[in-house]
């Protein structure tokens, strides 16, 4: 799992990073549940402010428009006279005091405009226009409506918009108290977006504010560029004078605030003035803090983890020291030591017992280097030993107990020996069978020690005779055979009488002479083994013996 971090140093480094990195991320994501509330709330309250100072502007205009629209209302005697000239000169004297006005006239109870500004609708019947209907019993404004009569009389709005007004009107109320007609003023909308544009300030446009203006009904008034309702506020707004956080039409959410703006009482035209501001901007601030303190987190972890593999060093750096130490021993080299002058205790005891450890098991070593070198040399002299006896078993194993010359076992391995030389070598052996004749007799009358004696003398003198040219061998009882190598039937025969003709003058023991068969027999290139030339070397033997005994006889 941790891959990689396979060392002291390196682990404690990515504890620390992880550590302080955790740490980090918790403080900085309490820090920022708590700032950003705080900031939604203070952005909320400068939304509701900036609200309620809409609010009253709008307020104090309305209320001021009404008062005018009143204050024509209550003079009289411009009403009174049938020359309606003194009525033409007050009301373009008001509507040039204020360039919103549109249209201000004079209606007489049948509802027919008997003055107006610039004469615009002068004679025109409008008793079936609300604020006409309205206006006779009491003060009036009415909501914002696009220009019915008017249209085509005013001048176009600059953007080609449909022209539209806000309408106000009082009666006219004449010295008898009877109902002369009703006086009314045509406020351009316009005058609601300079009030809102004098309210928003530069930082205002900035932070992507928005203004609405809606009715009871929550249809949109202002922006009126889609007029009357292709932007919806969300349903549920928030209470007036408070702010909330809502899902707009675009999935957008905004942080919203609603204020009512106070109308005259003469009016129910409730409306409410709606700001929103992107929450994503709203909490920009904050988002930025949190950018800014996530940059400081991973710096300082980073910081950290630097400073923690630093210190991981001092303390990881000995007992890598001590690793490589221990593996150049595992390694073969004695000579390096276990260095103990660590600062850290531990380490310098650590190192100071595996020095000791070190020097006692390098004694060790070496006594039972020396102790191996011993055993080997042990080892050596008695394998030595063990060769020499068996060396001298297998000389005692081919030597005849009683003549001290080959037995037959030696026999047999000379003679399979000079076989095979003779195969290869095409090179012919001879053989000699002796047998010493009617030795029974010797041991008749001259008893077994005697007969053992005349055995050895008999041996003696055969070795003797033949000397280098070959070897003799007891093949058993009186009977002696001698393998003569590189050696042709001539020469095997004269050696066999020179043999014959020594033992039968030799002397045993006080007056015994013995005398002894011969048969004498040559390899033949044919042959499939050894035995055969033996075989017919006893043949010429019996040959000899059937002959008269003391005689060379030469095998077929
Ligand atoms: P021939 O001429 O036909 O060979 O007569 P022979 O008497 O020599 O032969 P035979 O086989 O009848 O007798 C052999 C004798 O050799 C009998 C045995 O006692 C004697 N002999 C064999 N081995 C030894 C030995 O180691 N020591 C002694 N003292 N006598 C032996
Ligand atoms: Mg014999
Ligand atoms: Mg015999």
């Amino acid at each position: 799992m941790l891959r990689g971090f396979d060392t002291f140093r390196k682990r404690i480094t990515l504890l620390s990073g992880g550590l302080l990195l955790s740490l980090s991320l918790v403080l900085i994501t309490s820090f920022y549940q708590l700032t950003s509330s705080r900031l939604a709330t203070a952005s909320g309250e400068s939304l509701v402010n900036l609200s309620q100072s809409i609010s009253n502007m709008l307020s104090a205009n309305l209320m001021e428009r009404e008062r005018e629209v009143v204050l024509l209302s209550k003079r009289t005697s411009l009403y009174e006279t049938q020359d309606l000239s003194g009525l033409q000169y007050a009301i373009d004297q008001i509507k040039s005091s204020y360039k919103d006005y549109a249209w201000i006239g004079f209606a007489n109870v049948d509802g027919v405009v008997l003055a107006s500004s610039n004469g615009v609708l002068k004679e025109a019947d409008v008793s079936q226009r609300p604020w006409f209907i309205s206006g006779q019993s009491g003060p009036f404004i009415g909501n914002v409506h696009k220009a019915l009569l008017l249209e085509n009389l005013l001048p176009k709005t600059k953007d080609g918009s449909p022209i539209r007004f806000v309408d106000f009107a009082a009666p006219v109320i004449g010295e008898s108290g009877e109902l002369k007609g009703v006086v009314a003023t045509h406020a351009d909308w316009a005058w609601v977006k300079e009030v809102l544009l004098s309210s928003l300030t530069d930082a205002s446009k900035r932070k992507n504010i928005d203004i609405f203006i809606i009715d009871n009904e929550h249809r949109v008034l202002y922006p009126d560029y889609h007029f009357p309702n292709d932007i919806e506020v969300p349903k549920t707004l928030p209470k007036d004078g408070q702010f909330k956080s809502l899902l707009w039409q675009d999935d957008k959410e905004y942080l919203t605030s609603l204020v009512s703006v106070r109308s005259p009482e003469s009016t129910d035209l409730a409306w409410q003035i709606v700001v929103r501001q992107p929450l994503s901007i709203a909490m920009s601030a904050v988002n930025e803090v949190h950018k800014l303190l996530l940059f400081f987190g991973v710096f300082a972890t980073l910081l950290c983890m630097l400073l923690a593999y630093q210190f991981a060093g001092t303390l990881s750096r000995p007992l890598e020291r001590l690793a490589l130490t221990a593996k150049s021993i595992q390694q073969g080299d004695r000579k390096v030591t276990f260095q103990s002058d660590s600062k850290l205790i531990e380490v310098a005891s650590l190192s100071c017992s595996l020095q000791e450890m070190m020097s006692s098991l390098l004694m060790r070593e070496q006594s039972l280097m020396q102790m191996n070198v011993m055993l080997e040399t042990k080892v050596k002299n008695r394998t030595a030993e063990l060769e020499a006896s068996n060396r001298s078993l297998e000389a005692i194993a081919r030597k005849d107990p009683l003549t001290h010359i080959y037995n037959r076992l030696a026999l047999d391995e000379a003679l399979h020996k000079e076989y095979r030389q003779a195969q290869e070598s095409k090179c012919p052996f001879a053989v000699i069978m002796t047998d010493a004749d009617h030795f029974k007799r010797v041991n008749d009358s001259f008893g077994h020690t005697v007969g053992d004696l005349v055995l050895q003398k008999i041996a003696k003198l055969l070795t003797v005779q033949v000397g280098d040219k070959g070897i003799v061998a007891r093949f058993g009882g009186e009977e002696f055979t001698v393998l003569l190598p590189n050696m042709n039937a001539d020469e095997a025969k004269n050696i066999a009488e020179m043999i014959r003709e020594a033992l039968e003058k030799e002397e045993m023991s006080d007056g015994l002479y013995v005398t002894a068969s011969f048969g004498v027999a040559m390899y033949k290139i044919d042959d499939s083994h050894y035995e055969q030339v033996l075989n017919r070397a006893d043949a010429a033997l019996y040959k000899a013996k059937e002959q008269g005994r003391n005689r060379v006889v030469i095998g077929a």
